[in-house]
């Protein structure tokens, strides 16, 4: 079994923004919109078959940075990503404000 970080560039399937390759690490969600394809059993093995949309649902602050909670659209799975240095920080904020409002 190998578990090769794919680092391409990709077009995302959601809100058709061009991702450039990350450069430090694969690429697992887009930039703009911060969702993601369910297509992975463990982290770049493309072994999952649902290829829902995964999308963020919570952010929260851990030591390497802020982890993205997605919960996918198809099979209602949870998933967990790192934010990318480049994803849309107004977006993740949105995130985090709806989460919270979610809470109270
Ligand atoms: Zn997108
Ligand atoms: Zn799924």
């Amino acid at each position: 079994m190998s578990f090769t970080m794919l680092d391409e560039s990709f077009v995302c399937a959601v809100c058709g923004e061009e991702n450039p390759p990350l450069g430090y690490s694969a690429r697992d969600h887009c930039r703009k919109c911060l969702c993601s394809l369910h297509l992975d059993i463990d982290p770049g093995d493309r072994l999952c078959d649902c290829k829902g949309v995964l999308r963020p649902v919570a952010t929260e602050q851990g030591k390497k940075g802020t982890k993205i909670t997605y919960r996918c659209d198809k099979c209602g799975k949870s998933k967990r990503n790192i934010a990318a240095t480049d994803d849309d920080f107004d977006k993740l904020l949105d995130i985090t404000r709806a989460n919270a409002e979610n809470l109270t």
